[in-house]
């Protein structure tokens, strides 16, 4: 059994949790990470079906922590217009990243891949690594905690940061309340290849059952889908053949990329909104999916997550500490300020989304011709659309 004092242990080497890891390392605090995953840091080789649309600020950032340094640019797909319609009517907008000067408006990348490079660069900053470990038991004290690994060794760490996900175990086990929606929807993901160029336009319909994301890789007649469908059609849409699908594909996207097939298996995750309702429970706090999951039609998940790794390393690290301890009112005071801002921001984005979902999956006549109207008015007003794309571009 071997004991490892830190600073900060972070449960969960996803995204969010190495992100975080990154930074706190970057800016000189002892920092451990627990995954369970033991291939966890390794680079796929063959090409994944998850991925994230990155957007620029959270990309400005992870390049701050050294991040995107280690990312294969062949894997990358960087975008540079967005394209959003209605299926059923003549509602439309379209972005550019030149309307607001801007080189891209973000970058399509495998969360494998961006999960292997944030690995690497953690390895380079001395984070302690564990791949493959499976937490025992976390017991809080008042000025440390202890988390016991199944393998008998002891972590003796000053703040446990809780980056485990949606189904996070180390929330469930301090009882956090949580609001929680099921949309009923679940998103086929799947890799497609298409006749016509994607010309790195994100693209998106919105259909009756839910919106179809074509998401532009780095290959120019590559897309990975997001197809977000009722439960028992998306699952339809997984079972179905491969010419089936590639059918009701064709017909879903209008063959705005011309003739469509799919590349890859088909996955499908059920889409739940969940919002944490207390993100600080003494010495542990929560971040990422962990904290708050939203809708993915606007792709704002880890860029959401992002912003709260990075307010959250800016307050550990702006703390004072006395032989490498925190004061702990300080700390408290730090996360409390950390809650209350990251807090504000995933209620933002949760009410954005609910919105949409709200507007877009509204049958109701009336309802979709002002929806219409509505997506044309906000094409036509450049002051709005650059309000949407600068908040579509900021780390909060
Ligand atoms: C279909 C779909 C499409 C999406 N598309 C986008 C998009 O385009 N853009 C975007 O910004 N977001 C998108 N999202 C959201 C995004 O995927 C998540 O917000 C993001 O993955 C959250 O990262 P995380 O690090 O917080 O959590 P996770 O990615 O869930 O990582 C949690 C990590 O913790 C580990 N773990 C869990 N339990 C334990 C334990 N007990 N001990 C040790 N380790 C543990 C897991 O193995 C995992 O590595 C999408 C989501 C879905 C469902």
């Amino acid at each position: 059994m071997a004991l490892h004092r830190t600073q900060v242990a972070i449960v969960g080497g996803g995204m969010v949790g190495l992100a975080l890891a990154c930074a706190l390392a970057k800016a000189g605090r002892k920092v451990a990470v627990i995954e369970r995953d033991a291939n966890a840091g390794q680079l796929p080789e063959q090409a994944t079906q998850r991925v994230s649309a990155i957007n620029l600020a959270a990309q400005q950032w992870l390049t701050d922590i050294g991040a995107w340094q280690h990312l294969p640019s062949e894997r990358l797909g960087a975008y540079q217009g967005m394209h959003v319609w209605d299926h059923d009517s003549f509602g439309e907008i379209i972005f550019n990243a030149d309307d607001v000067d801007l080189p891209s408006l973000g970058t399509i990348l495998e969360n494998a891949v961006l999960t292997a490079a944030l690995w690497q660069q953690a390895e380079q900053l001395g984070v302690t690594l564990y791949a493959g470990a499976s937490i025992a038991a976390v017991e809080y004290h008042e000025n440390d905690a202890t988390i016991q690994l199944e393998t008998g060794d002891v972590i003796l760490a000053q703040l446990v940061v809780a980056a485990d996900g949606a189904r996070s175990k180390l929330r469930e086990q301090v009882g956090t309340p949580v609001i929680h929606r099921d949309y009923q929807q679940a998103g086929v993901v799947a890799t497609i290849r298409t006749s016509e160029p994607h010309n790195g336009i994100a693209r998106q319909a919105f259909l009756p059952g839910g919106p179809l994301a074509l998401l532009p890789l780095a290959d120019p007649h590559m897309c990975s889908i997001v197809w977000s469908a009722p439960l028992l059609e998306a699952e339809r849409l997984c079972a179905l053949s491969e010419a089936e699908f590639n059918k009701e594909l064709n017909v879903a996207s209008n063959q705005c990329l011309g003739l469509l097939s799919v590349q890859s298996e088909r996955e499908q995750f059920p889409l739940t909104m969940r919002y944490a309702q207390k993100w600080v429970y003494g010495r542990q706090v929560l971040v990422g999916d962990a904290a708050h999951t939203i809708h993915p039609l606007a792709g704002q998940g880890v860029n959401l997550g992002f912003g709260d790794a990075h307010l959250l390393a800016h307050e550990i690290t702006e703390l004072g500490t006395l032989n490498g301890l925190f004061d702990s009112q300080q700390l408290q005071r730090a996360l409390r300020r950390y809650e209350r801002a990251r807090k504000a921001a995933a209620v933002r984005h949760i009410a954005t989304m609910e919105g949409f979902h709200q507007l877009f999956t509204n049958r109701n006549p009336l309802v979709k011709l002002s929806r219409s109207i509505g997506l044309q008015f906000v094409n036509q007003a450049k002051p709005l659309k650059d309000y949407f794309l600068r908040q579509a571009n900021q780390l909060d």
